[in-house]
């Protein structure tokens, strides 16, 4: 934890501060503030002879939106602040990339590594049916998805367990998304949240007079980068860096150590050499430079803590070298850190816009769960020939030939992964200009975490408004 302060509190804090370059009523920004709904709950599982009391919660925060959304997470470090917290993130993250969803987050204190599959299944399906009963999950009430510790198996347990319950209910498949692609899921929501990362970075670096003011050229291509956690989010945001934007990753931490390369790390080739030595250390071209916050510390362009909360602290902040720093995991700055970042002039793209591709894919899912069919396939064959016949016109007309390559590239339509990546890609560019208009429009605001949240607190603001609570 932050010194004496809690997560949820440091979020709140966080709003305030926004609050005040708004004219929204004080009694309505409480309003936001507050978690709507918090459900506590212990369950008993049993492990071998024994039986063990699981803690677990799920939190909707805000009910200005439905249906609520949010992960749930499995992790030791999970309690009711931090779950709080997390939901409270969710409803400025929805609001910022127009996701129309409540905040929500739901949160298991365990550590999955300590359970076989099968416990791991019975405290999945039991937590969910703790979330039936309680009217806490369905396709137009709350609809988790995955976080630290789950992932899409967990989702399909999930599916199963209410679909067991809810038996014949139509919309039934989209209670939950970042499901397996055979089980209702889409394409592209596993790498979301890491492509979304990119898709941000790489949009916060095109303008080129920002980027002069931390000394740094235009464009992301050719930038170093240094990323703390390889979980879903931190291997995605690596990779597709690496490939899709020509960034050098120099440092990378895990759990069990930091690793540096002035070469570049290949990021794919690491992956496969840890999942065969359990380590990330060692890896051939690398210097082992400490423990898992030593990359941390490393001079870079770019620093992406992509693992937990409370990374970045009072105690390392004026260590920190990096110029920007995209917060991939949810809160892996303190609130008491922030300050002392941002005196030493480095950019923070803030955890709820950065890491906002993952619900961004989540809310495609959910649509494509309730409209019961795929992306492109009422159109794509006719948009096809559509566009075939006015090429052929084109031929007519010009005399002159378009080769069959280039009519098929010019008349296919989306696949369903491209149109993900490109409402994805649409969706984190526009919220980034939004953002980056709020500082036009604020010119006291000096950090991008506030001027986010006062574009989401806006948002959030005229729905309660709109809905005549607040004349
Ligand atoms: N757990 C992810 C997050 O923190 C995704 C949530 C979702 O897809 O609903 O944003």
């Amino acid at each position: 934890m932050s010194g004496q302060i809690s997560f949820f509190k440091s979020v709140e804090n966080y709003v305030d501060k926004a609050a005040a370059f708004t004219d929204i009523p004080r009694g309505l920004v409480e309003q936001i503030k507050a978690c709507n709904l918090v459900l506590q709950i212990r369950f008993p599982v049993r492990i071998g002879n024994d039986y063990q009391v699981i803690e677990a919660y799920r939190v909707q925060h805000s009910h200005h939106r439905l249906p609520t959304k949010g992960g749930i997470r499995y992790a030791e470090s999970v309690d009711q602040d931090e779950v709080m917290a997390l939901a409270a993130l969710m409803t400025y993250k929805c609001a910022l990339v127009d996701v129309p969803f409540g905040g929500a987050k739901g949160g298991i204190k365990i550590n999955p590594g300590n359970y076989t599959v099968e416990q791991l299944q019975n405290i999945t399906r039991r937590y969910t049916t703790e979330l039936i009963k309680k009217n806490f999950i369905g396709p137009g009430i709350d609809v988790p998805a995955p976080d630290y510790g789950t992932g899409p198996r967990e989702m399909a347990w999930i599916l199963d367990t209410y679909q067991a319950f809810r038996h014949g209910e139509i919309d039934s498949i989209g209670c939950v998304t970042g499901k397996p692609v055979t089980q209702n899921g889409i394409r592209g929501r596993a790498e979301a949240t890491g492509r979304g990362v990119f898709y941000g970075l790489r949009e916060c670096m095109s303008y080129a007079d920002d980027m002069a003011k931390i000394g740094l050229s235009k464009g992301i291509a050719g930038k170093t980068m240094v990323v703390q956690g390889l979980g879903n989010v931190g291997s995605n945001t690596a990779l597709i860096s690496q490939q899709e934007g020509d960034v050098k990753i120099i440092g990378i931490a895990e759990r069990e150590g930091s690793i540096f390369s002035a070469n570049g790390i290949d990021v794919e080739k690491l992956m496969a050499f840890r999942k065969e030595t359990g380590s990330i250390i060692g890896f051939p071209g690398t210097e082992h430079i400490g423990g898992p916050s030593a990359a941390l510390e490393l001079e870079c362009d770019i620093l992406v803590p992509a693992a937990l909360e409370n990374q970045i602290t009072l105690e390392n902040a004026d260590r920190i070298k990096a110029k920007i720093i995209a917060e991939a995991a949810n809160g892996p700055i303190t609130a008491d850190a922030d300050p002392i970042l941002q005196k030493k002039g480095i950019v923070i793209l803030p955890d709820f816009y950065i890491n906002a591709g993952g619900v961004t894919v989540s809310y495609f899912e959910w649509l494509k769960n309730l409209s019961h069919h795929r992306f492109g396939r009422l159109e794509n064959r006719f948009q096809h020939e559509a566009f075939h016949g006015i090429l052929t016109k084109v031929e007519e007309m010009t005399g002159k030939t378009i080769s069959d390559r280039e009519k098929d590239f010019l008349t296919r339509g989306g696949t369903e992964v491209e149109l993900v990546n490109s409402g994805l890609q649409d969706t984190m560019v526009v919220a980034y200009q939004q953002i980056r208009e709020t500082f036009k429009q604020h010119p006291d605001i000096r950090d991008v975490r506030t001027a986010a949240f006062v574009c989401s607190l806006k948002k959030i603001a005229s729905d309660y408004v709109s809905m005549g609570i607040f004349p």
